[in-house]
């Protein structure tokens, strides 16, 4: 690798953009050069992080990520909050309409800025990958032979019931086996978190990631309401398809190894052998569904997909990151041959396709995303709109049995999703706003038990107490806190454009590509809208669109 950046690179450019005399005639182009600028930083901020993820057990790597974290990225923060405050006290100036939703979140962030926050937050990074680590180097032994994590899990789609819950057992030994460094390393996130809404002078650390996320369009009240939908319109649903299931596999009750697996016990689906077949099989899908898409797809197999197996990537880890002077986004996950890798490769591909969309549109860094809430409608959408693809009639990687199946698959994953992420974020609302300070392990884990029972449902875990009430030690909620929710808002989303896609696909996929152009120059509402969705999570909704996934099955 070549060397890494230093701060000393970009300060003087930030410097001279700092100096620089700013009126309403030249606020454009200093805008220009300073999101170039930091353009450059987030470059080399996805190359160092790319560089840690591809190979866990680099040193080398990463220390320059971490280097590049703590010393080069607080720089930039504290610069930028200079920026922004000279750019908000600008006299005379008035925003095109283009530039009003990253003013909004300027002021936003200009006030919830604290300069000892900096440090704060170059640590909570340094500390997340800590939990990469510990997480990377996991393996588990069955039969004699050491398999890494995803290895094992695709076990747990065997139709020998003894062999999966030889697999279950194994993947929660060894995640057990890590549990006390990651409960140390998960407290000590909790402290930094809740000293960095104190600095800021935040009512506890909700408030201050609400703020942090730049949530203008719901309240934690309305997310809450939220939870109470997911909670009386889907989870029954949830109940009704295990139930289903436990008839179908003619067992007393669904043991947690038994809920992945064909009820039929045909054996697992095998969508491709090798990574090449899965990409070509994509490309095919995406070319029927629309060949701009498939051209952009095709544009990334050129050193811009990591999906091998290796040992050193992180288990379970899929994510799309983009690199704004390269203009290229990157994706990262590690398959295991199963219909899985097809579903979350589909799914970044389609933060992709919003990358590319947003960055052909939008010069401005600050203008290319807007909340997660979104962008993750680009990328479900996706999953729902390929799925008349699968078949190889129409491109896809499966005869018409398998098809179905993995079209059943895919729709009861988006049921149990809702329920999961409402889970999720119930239980962070309860951690950063309720949870007394001096929080125990103990009480979190029976916190997690007591939102198991609520949301979800079907599953016999009797003798699996203590796996069952380490269930929370998952990667968002210990690297990007309240980041869930939006998930499930997206779906609401996603489903929406799925059924105009059914009346009428051509409208469909350009609304929402459209949509995906806007990039963060509007605010959540219209995005959807523009998507051809109502931005609405009330119980009607979420029961309307549940029962239509359930039916669509
Ligand atoms: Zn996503």
């Amino acid at each position: 690798m070549s060397e890494t950046p230093t701060w000393n690179r970009f300060e003087p450019t930030y410097r001279e953009l700092e100096a620089r005399p700013l009126t309403p005639a030249n606020v454009g182009d200093w805008l220009h050069d300073w999101s170039e600028l930091d353009k450059e930083v987030q470059e080399q901020y996805a190359v160092l992080s790319r560089a840690k993820d591809e190979d866990t057990r680099d040193k080398a790597a990463e220390e320059a990520y971490l280097s590049f974290v703590r010393e080069v990225v607080p720089q930039m923060e504290t610069i930028g909050q200079k920026l922004k405050t000279k750019f908000l006290s600008l006299e005379g100036f008035e925003p095109e309409a283009e530039h009003t939703e990253f003013v909004k979140r300027f002021r936003n962030e200009v006030e919830l800025f604290r300069e000892e926050n900096v440090s704060l937050l170059a640590e909570e990074i340094a500390l997340s990958s800590e939990y990469d680590k510990l997480m990377g180097g996991l393996t588990v032994e069955l039969d004699g032979e050491t398999l890494t994590i995803p290895e094992a899990e695709r076990k747990l789609l065997d139709p020998d019931r003894s062999l999966r819950e030889q697999a279950w057992r194994g993947v929660a030994d060894t995640k057990l086996s890590v549990s006390s460094e990651l409960e140390e390393l998960f407290l000590k996130l909790l402290k930094l978190r809740r000293q960095l809404a104190e600095n800021a002078g935040c009512s506890d650390y909700r408030d201050y990631r609400w703020r942090q996320f730049n949530r203008f369009d719901y309240t934690p009240e309305e997310s809450r309401q939220f939870h109470e939908s997911i909670a009386s319109e889907a989870v029954p649903l949830v109940a009704k398809v295990r139930d289903e299931r436990r008839e179908e596999m003619d067992l007393a009750a669904l043991r947690p190894w038994d809920i992945a697996v064909d009820p039929q016990a045909r054996p697992a689906l095998e969508p491709f052998q090798t990574v090449a077949e899965l990409e070509e099989g994509l490309n095919r899908i995406f070319n029927r569904l629309d060949p701009e898409l498939a051209e952009q797809f095709n544009s990334l197999r050129d050193g811009w997909l990591d999906l091998e197996a290796r040992e050193g990537k992180v288990p379970g880890s899929g994510y799309q990151s983009f690199f704004p002077k390269s203009k290229k986004p990157y994706i990262y996950w590690t398959t295991n041959g199963t219909h899985r890798d097809v579903w979350v490769l589909v799914h970044e591909a389609g933060h992709a396709f919003h990358s590319l969309a947003s960055v052909a549109r939008n010069d401005l860094t600050w203008n290319f995303y807007p909340g997660m809430e979104f962008a993750e409608v680009a990328s479900q959408t996706m999953e729902l709109l390929i799925l008349p693809y699968l078949g190889e009639g129409e491109g896809g990687f499966y005869n018409e049995e398998d098809a179905a199946r993995a079209k059943r698959e895919g729709l009861e994953r988006t049921l149990h999703q809702l329920p999961g992420q409402a889970q999720s974020d119930a239980f962070q609302h309860w951690l950063y706003a309720e949870a007394p300070e001096d929080v125990s392990i103990e009480q979190i884990d029976a916190k997690w038990l007591e939102l198991e029972e609520r949301f979800d449902p079907g599953v016999d875990w009797s003798g699996l107490k203590r796996e069952r009430a380490k269930g929370w030690g998952y990667f968002h909620i210990f690297a990007v806190p309240f980041y869930m929710l939006e998930y499930a808002f997206a779906w609401l989303g996603a489903i929406q454009i799925w059924q105009n896609a059914l009346n009428n696909p051509q409208e469909a996929l350009a609304k929402y590509r459209a949509a995906l152009a806007l990039g963060g120059t509007r605010p959540l509402p219209e995005l959807f809208e523009t998507a051809g969705a109502r931005f609405a999570f009330d119980r009607e909704t979420v029961g309307e669109l549940m029962r239509f996934v359930y039916s669509q099955r």
